[in-house]
């Protein structure tokens, strides 16, 4: 099984070598030559509890780590960290089924890739010899960060450290980052926005001094960013698994077409959901659904990308985006893995700020349907379903589901159907609570969690309870013209 690069300029290479240079030199993606395909029968596979699914569709696409480095890589990453022993739960809720994905220590479902990625990395560079420490570079908003702590958190031979702005993130947010644990996790924050942050960050990574220096200790960095391959092949496997999940408890005959509702911000976790498909899961409708930053949802529906227009803060702010890095390996896929149509769009995309794709590509993608919910849409539907099932949904999983409301009104397209929902609502407390008509301007972010619990009759998540009684760890601060001393300092590397 090779990679190559979406712009075709470089190599075909192992997994391996992939996971660890995650972009391409050509600033191309890593796509897989050709997707694999699951060859068992679903009747044999269906008995196969998350681990094994996990490790029957990642050995697929990485076929150069020997099996029990793989199944190690599986054991550490979805262990007693979720709160849930089957690691993702899928509940049925009026007329569709909701896969939980936020099980996992941030509550959040980047968990799903970012607690494996580190081990698949630090295996990946045991296996090629490669002896230097991965120092993992980050710039976060909030959600990313922390997840990306969780999962390289002693992780051997590696080193992470993040940068958060301090006054751009939740009070939830900061104290879930400050409190983390691990000897190799270090956190930051600077005096500025997320912008500084991320512009900080980029530099760094492109500096010759700074890589200088890292090199002559030791050290490389690297990224824990959504476009690797590493992240992205994790994804893959909670669709396998719930298909099979909805077999075998008899919701499906075997082989029947089920419809996915992805809330898409980068385009990773609905990706997966087409690549699942590839490999041969009866997906028929891949619904991708936006928040008011519809680029997406223009996109499928015109043919033409145009990130010319303003960037929106909505209440789903992890879909807040206006350039979807992982549409690329789309546009690879459906143009018939041609790399100059991809470069020739990626070069308008960059200097034009749109591209228009061809009607053959358009026609390509017909397997997907698209819409946005507006902010009013999300709060609504939020309201709706706990008044009527007293089901608690978090802002994001509620712009997938009212997309998913507006599709049937307009197909009759009665497919069994999976919300996918990527946060729970402990992480968005706020926006849930207010979109039940509560007030809550007087209480604290704690004190909103006590309250959604009585609401929704759900403990509160593990990942958050006593959050405001354990120890700060972590009370760097900095300027951002300081940033590149301070991550001297921490590696103790200062000259
Ligand atoms: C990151 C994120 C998304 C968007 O996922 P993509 O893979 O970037 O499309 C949706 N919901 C939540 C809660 C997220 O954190």
């Amino acid at each position: 099984m090779l990679y190559k690069s979406t712009r075709g300029k470089e190599k075909k290479i192992y997994s391996s070598d992939a996971i660890v240079k995650g972009l391409a030199e050509d600033g191309g993606l890593y796509v897989p030559v050709e997707i694999p395909v699951i060859d068992q029968p679903f009747n044999e596979l269906k008995d196969k509890n998350y681990l094994e699914i996990a490790y029957e569709v990642m050995s697929k696409f990485f076929d150069d780590f020997d099996k029990n480095s793989l199944l190690e890589c599986v054991e550490s990453a979805y262990d007693h960290k979720f709160d849930k022993k089957e690691i993702v739960d899928i509940k049925e809720i009026n007329d569709a089924y909701f896969l939980e994905l936020y099980h996992g220590p941030t509550i959040a479902f980047k968990d799903m890739a970012l607690s494996i990625l580190p081990h698949l990395l630090k295996t990946a560079c045991k296996k090629l010899n490669f002896n230097k420490e991965v120092v993992i570079l980050t710039a976060t908003s909030g959600d990313t960060g922390k997840a990306a702590l969780e999962g390289f958190a002693d992780v051997e031979g590696t080193k992470i450290i993040v940068f958060y702005p301090k006054d751009g993130v939740s009070d939830i947010q900061e104290r879930q980052m400050t409190t983390q644990e691990g000897k190799n996790t270090f956190v930051v924050s600077i005096d500025g926005n997320f912008d500084d942050a991320q512009r900080g960050v980029k530099e760094i990574f492109s500096d010759e001094n700074m890589n200088k220096i890292l090199e002559e200790n030791n050290y490389v960095f690297s990224s824990a960013n959504s476009i690797n391959i590493g992240r992205l092949v994790p994804q893959i496997v909670y669709y396998v698994y719930s298909y099979l999940q909805l077999l075998k408890n008899e919701e499906i005959k075997d082989g029947e077409k089920i419809n996915v509702v992805v809330p898409t911000g980068n385009f990773g976790n609905i990706l997966a959901a087409y690549y699942a498909k590839q490999m041969g899961i009866p997906i028929d409708q891949l619904i991708c659904a936006s928040n008011e930053n519809n680029v997406l949802c223009d996109f499928f529906n015109t043919g033409v990308y145009d990130r010319k227009r303003d960037f929106k803060v909505t209440n789903s702010p992890s879909m807040d985006i206006l350039v979807s890095s992982n549409l690329e390996r789309l546009l690879y896929e459906i143009s018939g893995k041609n790399e100059n149509a991809v470069n020739e769009l990626m070069e308008k995309l960059s200097t034009e700020g749109e591209y228009r794709i061809t009607d053959e590509m358009k026609n390509n993608m017909k397997d997907f349907h698209a819409d946005f919910a507006t902010e009013k849409e999300t709060q609504e539907v939020i309201n709706k379903v706990y008044k009527e099932s007293e089901y608690l949904m978090d802002t994001h999983t509620a712009v997938a589901y009212s997309v998913y409301k507006k599709y049937k009104e307009e197909t009759k397209d009665n497919t069994k159907t999976i919300i996918v929902s990527t946060a729970s609502p402990f992480k968005f407390t706020r926006s849930v609570i207010e979109s039940i008509g509560k007030k809550c301007e007087s209480m604290d972010d704690f004190e909103l969690m006590k309250e959604l619990s009585i609401m929704s009759k759900v403990d509160i998540p593990n990942a958050v309870t006593d959050l405001d009684k354990r120890e700060i760890l972590h009370n760097n601060v900095c300027s951002k013209d300081e940033m590149k001393d301070v991550i001297k300092e921490l590696l103790g590397v200062r000259k």
